[in-house]
């Protein structure tokens, strides 16, 4: 079993542009010693928005509720939509509105500017709002590759039923939007080996995940109460597991559990709230990182220099 490290569950919720009110449960610019990017590479930060409730906004075409025009570089964006939709505008003219379940993976790479807006369709509308934004890093062999875009739709994600250890009933369905389900494949292309799995539990029951023993493990928390490696998990937190219990590859890859274990609420056995949770694992990358605000680089020189080219109307050339 890889143990519990921490529970996350104190950070206050911040603004984002006048549409975004996340809780940053993970931040490569923080050094706390007991939790930083060592810990969590390759993730660099986690953004997410609990449901937030918006009124419906008469003055979209003038005043939409985001964040306008801004650079990242040297990393990857996935924008996850679990209620309401963005809309997103780059520099290249790429546009899309990322709809109720689907995924963005955004490779900002060597540069990218772009706007993140709530939809027209659900800004005009108003309605609940949550997503996860997360932040993953590209490792310096990489980090200048061109900008891309993966638009995952829901239907385009491997789902997996998720059994009960006892009674192999399914208690739970997993959309594997990254990394690898015992042979399932998720949707997503990733530089490094990643898993980011969207999970839902909707009956009582015990459940074994599996994650490689070389990956840093985080958990987080977003509806629902259980037990997670018998410790009491509320809605909100981000678990950090212990670091990898395996650093050096196996001829054979290992594995490590985590157990989850939802009780039963309802007398038929149907939980009452379904628990939503969101599993990312990665192999570390390994290197140093020099952040400034949307820039990840691996040196200070190399910030400097993505400043320099950014005032200069350079950047991401
Ligand atoms: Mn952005």
């Amino acid at each position: 079993m890889r143990s519990i490290k921490n529970i996350h569950s104190d950070k206050e919720s911040h603004w984002v542009g006048d549409g975004f009110y996340v809780k940053t449960l993970v931040n490569h610019l923080e050094d706390n010693p007991d939790f930083n990017y060592r810990h969590t590479d390759p993730f660099l930060l986690l953004d997410y928005s609990k449901p937030t409730h918006f009124k419906p906004n008469p003055n979209y075409d003038s005043q939409p509720h985001g964040v306008g025009q801004h650079p990242h570089k040297g990393f990857e964006t996935v924008t996850i939509a679990y209620a309401g939709e963005i809309s997103h505008a780059d520099s290249t003219g790429g546009y899309g509105v990322i709809q109720e379940g689907d995924v963005q993976w955004m490779t900002a790479g060597r540069g990218i500017m772009h706007e993140e807006f709530h939809s027209p369709d659900f800004g005009r509308r108003g309605g609940d709002f949550s997503m996860v934004q997360l932040w993953v890093n590209l490792p310096s062999a990489h980090k200048l590759t061109d900008p891309k875009y993966q638009a995952l739709k829901r239907a385009d994600l491997p789902m997996i039923d998720l059994t009960a250890n006892e009674s192999g009933r399914a208690i739970g369905k997993v959309a594997i939007i990254a990394g690898e389900w015992q042979s399932t494949s998720g949707a997503a292309s990733t530089f490094t080996a990643i898993n980011m799995w969207d999970i839902a539990l909707h009956s009582a029951g015990s459940t074994t995940l599996q994650v490689p023993s070389t990956h840093n493990v985080m958990l987080l928390v977003q509806e629902g109460e259980l037990l997670i490696n018998n410790t009491p998990v509320a809605a909100g937190s981000l678990i950090q597991f212990a670091a990898p219990t395996q650093i050096e590859h196996e001829p054979t890859p290992s594995h490590d559990t985590i157990e989850l274990n939802f009780p039963t609420t309802a007398t038929d056995g149907q939980a009452s709230n379904p628990a939503k949770l969101l599993l990312l694992s990665g192999e570390p990358i390994g290197e140093t990182v020099a952040g400034y605000g949307p820039f990840v680089m691996n040196t200070q020189a190399e910030l400097k220099q993505t400043f320099r080219d950014y005032q200069t109307g350079n950047f991401g050339k």
